[in-house]
């Protein structure tokens, strides 16, 4: 069997990982010319957890992953306000949680994948016609190819979501809120911030830090706006929206890079009503993004494309496999996306109030009991496992 992945995002390349190590045959394209360096800090838990540990990852991702101890919201002078105790959480999360970069989440992934797979990267699909039991895809480099299956993982805002589904416009849910990310060089930013995850406990606006393994510091940036459209120039857009912010803020926003190396969107969720259509299906953040407010986009594109994975080892028809990833993993986005959406107000408070509120419920939340009732509250109601999904759970594989 064939397939074509679009996007060598974690989505794209967890699906390669899958379909390569039961004997597919897969072209990866991907339109960015070189795999992504840039990047921000990604908490890895629930059940994408457990499809990377049925895949065999959690040795390297352990390796990678960033060992946080708490999360400090900063005054003005960077004095704490309000503190989420990271190693608790890991706790409550049975110890199955990590802090990664999504770079070295994707180096994980396409290590991983078998030999013999193709990643062509600075490529992407052209054009695609759905044939009976097949797509016909025509590259930009005018490769052409027939698939038995194409698969759209090319992120919130899909390629192969608009030629076979349609425009953007009709499935891109905006939640009110942009964000930035960017990684600079600032050994004395890099020694205030040490091992935290720092964040401005500001309204509206808020900026956070963490210090990387190679000294430079990751900066990621989340403010109000109405406007729901990226702006034409990305750096003067992040320097004029967090200039009223203090603390170590005014010489980050003077490392700001230019827009090619800045990342910068809007905050969004995708719904989709069908997730397929003949041989083309959609994954990861294509159909399912749930926003940096849900805080699990990276760990249900890994889940979902194991579930997919595992359902089109299951069925005997690539049709009915379609359909039944969709009817297993849907609910669990749907509920995923609502649990992000509530917890817009704890995540960037939109006035003074809310702030108070949100240091109120952090210093309840370091009560005994209250952790885990709020935390359930804000990452919603998830099946136990992916056996619960009709997908074989972890130790099931073993690792490679
Ligand atoms: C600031 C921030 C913080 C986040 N924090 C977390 C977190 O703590 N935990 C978590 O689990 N998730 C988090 N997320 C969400 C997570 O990053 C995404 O849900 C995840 O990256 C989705 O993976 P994906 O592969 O579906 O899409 P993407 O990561 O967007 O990858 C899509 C890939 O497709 C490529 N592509 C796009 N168009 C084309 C095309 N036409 N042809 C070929 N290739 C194309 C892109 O270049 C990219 O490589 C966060 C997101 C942001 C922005």
């Amino acid at each position: 069997m064939r397939a074509l992945i679009c996007g060598a995002g974690i989505a794209g390349l967890a699906m390669a990982q899958r379909l390569t190590a039961h004997g597919w045959e897969v072209t990866v394209v991907e339109r960015k010319p070189r795999p992504r360096e840039q990047g921000y800090m990604l908490d890895f838990f629930g059940l994408g957890y457990d499809a990377a540990e049925a895949m065999g990852l959690l040795p390297q991702l352990h390796k990678l992953a960033y060992p946080i101890e708490e999360v400090t919201y900063v005054d003005a002078s960077g004095r704490p306000r309000a503190r989420i105790d990271y190693v608790r959480g890991a706790r409550l999360a049975g110890g199955r949680l990590l802090t990664l970069m999504r770079p070295d989440l994707e180096r994980v992934l396409r290590e991983q994948i078998a030999p013999g797979a193709k990643l062509r990267y600075g490529c992407t699909v052209a054009s695609l016609e759905l044939l009976p039991d097949s797509v016909h895809v025509v590259l930009t480099d005018s490769t052409a190819m027939e698939v038995d299956l194409l698969v759209g993982a090319d992120g919130i805002h899909s390629t192969i979501r608009q030629m076979v589904f349609g425009d953007e416009a009709q499935f891109l849910r905006y939640l009110g809120i942009h964000t930035a990310a960017y990684i600079f060089d600032d050994p004395l930013i890099r020694r205030r911030i040490g091992d935290r995850y720092a964040l401005t406990d500001t309204v509206d606006r808020g900026m956070g830090f963490y210090g990387l393994r190679d000294g430079r510091v990751a900066a990621f940036a989340v403010h109000r706006d109405p406007v729901a459209a990226v702006p034409a120039d990305t750096r003067a857009a992040v320097q004029r929206s967090y200039s009223s912010l203090d603390w170590v803020v005014p010489h980050a926003l003077e490392s700001c890079p230019p827009p090619r190396d800045l990342y910068y969107d809007l905050v969004a969720q995708v719904e989709v009503p069908r997730w397929h259509r003949g041989r083309v299906v959609l994954l990861g953040d294509s159909c399912q993004a749930v926003s940096l407010l849900a805080g699990q986009g990276a760990s249900l594109a890994v889940a979902g494309a194991y579930v997919l994975g595992e359902q089109l080892m299951a069925a005997g028809l690539v049709e009915d496999a379609l359909i039944r990833y969709e009817q297993a993993w849907k609910p669990v986005v749907q509920a995923t996306q609502e649990a992000g959406r509530r917890s817009a107000q704890w995540f960037l408070p939109s006035s003074r109030s809310r702030l108070w509120l949100r240091r109120a419920a952090l210093t309840l939340a370091a009560l005994p009991g209250w952790d885990t009732i709020i935390s359930a509250g804000l990452v919603g109601k998830t099946p136990q496992s992916l056996t619960d999904l009709g997908a074989s759970g972890p130790r099931a594989v073993p690792p490679t």
